[in-house]
């Protein structure tokens, strides 16, 4: 089989590790990739939002599956597109298209749909700069701390958490009428605090039939203790230990299945990944949200833990085939730390050459790339504020913890920085 892979992300570089060790992968192409997704396919240099280089190149090649990694095509429309066109429209595509991408790209048909289809979440009113009055008076009636969230893509960063009423009627003017968020503030979604522990859930969907792939838990803050900025992901976790048989149970029948059920009853063929944000409330699942593709950096911490073929896993989810498919999770823990561009989620400089990323001793760790790419000498340099992404495998998270970091203590850069504490909450709760 002929796959198309789109993204360059670490995601991506675990999708290619991954459909690459299937035997039924004849040849794989990744678009745009990085430096280390060419050690299992061709890189492409076509970019993720071109979708006529993207069709251009299924015209010229034989590609049996489009892979799409990054949320961004999808909102916008790449499955659309192609189902438009003829000769490429007969392609399975893994990945919804803009009718279902809306889950991730609007917060608030994200929030209609979760009320239409009985799927505990927070409560919530969308405001417009038009009924910015309604909104104001709308937040001085709800407790504190409450959460504004602009309803489009905002790259992780468009959600605000207010500690006073005051602050939370300045930043909703801020994202109403100041455009904070561009386009993406047009309508802001406030939405009760909830307060548990998070986690990430994901699945995969050819519309009628699921798969529950390992869940995991994401460090989102830069520094450590959970300290500082927000950044795409600083590490991932998995499993995750509160996320026991009976807790996934809840979600399985109060989420999973309204949310696949409702997305049928709306008319709406979703083929893909499904990552459901969770906030877990003494011990009953609440969705935060919706994302239409795998987590980064959780993927790379769950597609080590998968032992069935992934390859056949998207395939399957493409042509509807799903029913027929047997998900083999292995016992083995994973723990992925990422390792950053130093001054990152700021200001960062690009073009730094790696060191430690040949032979190793270290067999229970993998080294996944993300921002990084060959510069002219052939030597492997930043290209990005997320680097790397090194997942370190074990029998217990203690074991995988401690692989990742011995792995991570071989590599640098100038100016290299990754956070110390990934797993430290997990091994406190006892496991
Ligand atoms: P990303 O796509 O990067 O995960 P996003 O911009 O789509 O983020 P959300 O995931 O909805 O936004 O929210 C980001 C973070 O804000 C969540 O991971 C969670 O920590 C916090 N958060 C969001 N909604 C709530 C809520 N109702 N109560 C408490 N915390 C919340």
């Amino acid at each position: 089989m002929n796959i198309l892979l789109i993204g360059s992300g670490g995601r991506e570089n675990a999708f290619a590790w991954k459909i690459k060790q299937s035997e039924k992968c004849e040849k794989l192409w990744i678009a745009p990739g990085n430096a280390g997704s060419s050690a299992f396919g061709e890189n492409i240099s076509i970019g993720v939002n071109d979708f006529e280089g993207i069709k251009n190149f299924c015209l010229q090649n034989k590609v049996d599956l489009l892979v799409v990694g990054p949320e961004e095509p999808l909102v916008r429309g790449l499955k659309d597109y192609m189902a438009q066109i003829p000769e490429v429209a007969g392609i399975p595509i893994v990945g919804p298209g803009e009718s279902g991408a809306r889950l991730e790209g609007s917060k608030d048909f994200s929030k209609n749909f979760m009320m239409a289809h009985g799927i505990p979440t927070a409560s919530y009113a969308t405001f417009t700069s038009a009924s910015l009055q309604e909104g104001v008076d709308y937040l001085k009636k709800q407790n504190l701390p409450i959460v504004l969230k602009a309803d489009g893509l905002a790259a992780g960063k468009g959600v605000l958490i207010c500690s006073s009423y005051e602050e939370a009627e300045s930043c909703l003017k801020d994202m109403l009428i100041g455009q904070k968020f561009g386009d993406a503030s047009t309508r802001v979604v406030i939405e009760t605090f909830l307060t548990g522990i998070e986690l990430s859930v994901f699945v995969a969907t050819d519309g009628e039939n699921y798969k529950i792939l390992p869940e995991a838990k994401d460090y989102k803050r830069i520094g450590e203790g959970d300290t500082g900025p927000n950044t795409g992901g600083m590490g991932a976790i998995s499993p995750v230990p509160f996320a026991d048989k009976a807790f996934m149970e809840k979600v399985e029948e109060r989420v999973v299945k309204p949310t696949i059920s409702g997305l049928k009853k709306d008319g709406i063929d979703f083929r893909g990944f499904l990552f459901i944000g969770l906030m877990n409330m003494e011990g009953e699942p609440y969705v935060i949200e919706y994302n239409v593709r795998m987590g980064d950096p959780e993927t790379q911490a769950v597609l080590p833990r998968i032992k069935s073929d992934f390859l056949e896993l998207l395939n399957a989810t493409a042509n509807k085939t799903l029913i027929d498919y047997k998900l083999e999770i292995a016992p083995t823990k994973t723990a992925t730390v990422v390792m950053v561009a130093g001054g990152y989620p700021e200001a960062y400089e690009k073009g730094k050459a790696i060191s430690g990323l040949e032979e190793t001793n270290i067999k229970q760790a993998i080294t996944f790339h993300a921002g990084t790419k060959l510069d002219s000498a052939d030597q492997v340099v930043t290209n990005g504020g997320r680097v790397l992404g090194i997942t370190g495998l074990g029998d217990s998270v203690e074991k995988a913890i401690e692989n990742a970091y011995l792995r991570v203590s071989e590599i640098t850069w100038e100016k290299a920085n990754y956070r110390k504490d990934i797993g430290q909450d997990i091994l406190k709760l006892g496991n």
